[in-house]
């Protein structure tokens, strides 16, 4: 019988948003996959799981993922975890889904914390439609999948560091204009969370009042919606 690859969402903030079949999951699994094995580490024991723990980072899934799918196919069960929120959404994950299923291992992602959907719903725009477009490219890359964004009609979901906040915010004003919709998210779930709306022009005039602290989800109402 081969194993099962768990994809399994952590708190991207409050503990409290940990799932029950998480908790499940991430006991009975043979092994656990972990971003940072420090940083889970911390979560692992405040819900008193002590499966066998390995890392599994962007800095080892290239060489190491062929041989864990293969343990899966053999027979063992694993539970993929990131530092937080769903693995594979900006985060390892992609490359060892793909190789399960190349070697007809099932894989099943338990549904749970992602920050991309409490900041849609909480921007207030349409949702029936949307993109995700994670982090924006460093520096190469990034004016051109701007400028592919234009005319978008969809809500546009960025993820984005506090310290390069103002100058997206700046290079969205350029690509949209200063009065389009925008609606940033920081610290989801978490203590100091808050949500500003606005347009682009008073929500980066907001940021430069109070630097940005935290982590950070922008979301932009699409062209003409
Ligand atoms: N896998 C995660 C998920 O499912 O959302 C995303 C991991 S990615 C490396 C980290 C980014 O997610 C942060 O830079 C920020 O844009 C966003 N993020 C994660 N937690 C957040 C939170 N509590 N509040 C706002 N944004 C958050």
């Amino acid at each position: 019988m081969a194993g099962i690859l768990y994809i399994v969402p952590t708190p991207i903030g409050n503990l409290g948003d940990i799932t029950l079949r998480a908790i499940e999951v991430l006991k009975s699994a043979d092994t656990i996959l972990a971003e940072d094995t420090r940083t889970s580490g911390k979560l692992l024991r405040h819900f008193e799981i002590t499966t066998a723990v390995r890392s599994y980072h962007m800095h080892n899934e290239h060489r190491i993922t062929t041989d864990l799918a293969a343990r899966m196919e053999a027979g063992e069960t694993m539970a993929l975890i990131s530092d937080a929120g769903t693995p594979g959404i900006s985060d390892p994950g992609f490359l060892l889904v793909r190789e399960c299923l190349r070697l007809g291992v099932r894989v099943e992602c338990l549904p749970g914390p992602t920050a991309l959907i409490p900041a849609l719903v909480e921007s207030g725009f349409p949702t029936d439609r949307f993109v995700f477009e994670g982090f924006l490219p460093p520096k190469k890359g990034r004016q051109k999948r701007l400028q592919a964004l234009r005319e978008e009609q969809r809500t546009m979901i960025f993820y984005e560091s506090p310290h390069k906040l103002l100058k997206t915010m700046e290079q969205l004003q350029e690509i949209f204009g200063s009065d389009r919709q925008i609606s940033v998210s920081r610290e989801l779930s978490k203590l100091y969370a808050e949500t500003i709306r606005g347009t682009l022009l008073t929500v980066k005039e907001h940021f430069e009042k109070h630097a940005p602290k935290g982590e950070f989800v922008l979301v932009v109402r699409g062209a003409g919606s």
